[in-house]
């Protein structure tokens, strides 16, 4: 039997400590089996999960459990799910707008300010649009909701999400990187914001800059951001704060993916 990257994980330290260049243990167990990524590049293995190194070796060569394979099977799940689903009656809720062709329907919204259309079984962006599957993943996630009450207007941070302290670390650890990434930079911070259609907020009194971010029609997010100060030895700090309705529309695994894509496209590594 192949090792998956849930059995790896269990051998892993789980201590999210990012020293193997991911953010979690999780991550990096995902990436070795399904990405061929190389086991020793965590420092702090066990003795035990050394063993494993030769098994997973050998796995990799056989292409078992390829990030294609793995990728394929979580669309092809989620398309299932959407495709009974009737578009009409779930557009509003998700602030899509139902359209047809060729009597196949498909719901047309905006993801990080481009215009999407998402078919039961295809998702089609603009034209030169770099595509990454985990996209389709998230905007069959979003449909799949059958989410049906717009953002209630209310910022609460992370930690007061339902079942959110083991996934709170990752945020940090992603605000960390957005911060220092950007200490210094916050004429260019409000650049690439106001280029993703961010909107200038005004929810925290002593923010540098504070913009809310739509990456999905029903979804804002809040980015708080004070820049670094030197005289006062203080170190630049993002904060992400999130809608109170966010779980209608995403489960937290998929929020910190929302999260990334919005770094990727703050700091360009799209
Ligand atoms: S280096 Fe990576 S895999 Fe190893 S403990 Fe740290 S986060 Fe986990």
């Amino acid at each position: 039997m192949p090792i998956s990257a849930l059995q790896l994980f269990k051998h892993l330290p789980q201590t999210n400590c990012g020293d193997c260049g991911y953010p979690t243990c999780l991550a990096f167990a995902t990436q070795v089996v399904v990405e061929g990524a190389d086991l020793t590049n965590c420092p702090h293995l066990s003795d035990e999960a050394k063993q494993l190194s030769g098994t997973i070796r050998e796995q990799q060569q056989q292409g078992v459990g390829r990030r294609r394979d793995k990728l394929a099977i979580a669309l092809k799940f989620l398309q299932e799910k959407v495709a009974p689903l009737d578009f009409a009656t779930l557009a509003t809720g998700l602030g899509a707008i139902c359209r047809e062709e060729e009597q196949r329907p498909y719901l047309e919204l905006t993801y990080f300010g481009q215009t999407v259309r998402i078919f039961k079984d295809e998702v089609r962006y603009p034209a030169g649009t770099a595509e990454n599957p985990w996209d389709a993943i998230l905007l069959y996630n979003y449909i799949a909701s059958q989410a049906k009450r717009p953002p209630c207007g209310q910022w609460i941070k992370f930690e007061g999400l339902p079942h959110s302290v083991s996934k709170s670390k990752t945020l940090h650890r992603l605000q960390r990187q957005l911060a220092a990434a950007l200490s210094g930079k916050k004429e260019l911070l409000a650049q690439r914001a106001l280029t993703l259609g961010a909107q200038p907020a005004s929810v925290s009194e002593d923010a540098d800059l504070q913009f809310i971010f739509r990456p999905l029609p029903h979804l804002p997010l809040l980015l708080i951001f004070h820049d670094a100060e030197a005289e006062e030895n203080f170190a630049a700090e993002a904060h992400f704060l999130f809608d109170a309705q966010v779980m209608d529309y995403l489960d937290l695994e998929s929020l910190l993916f929302l999260v990334e894509r919005l770094m990727d496209y703050l700091l360009e590594k799209y």
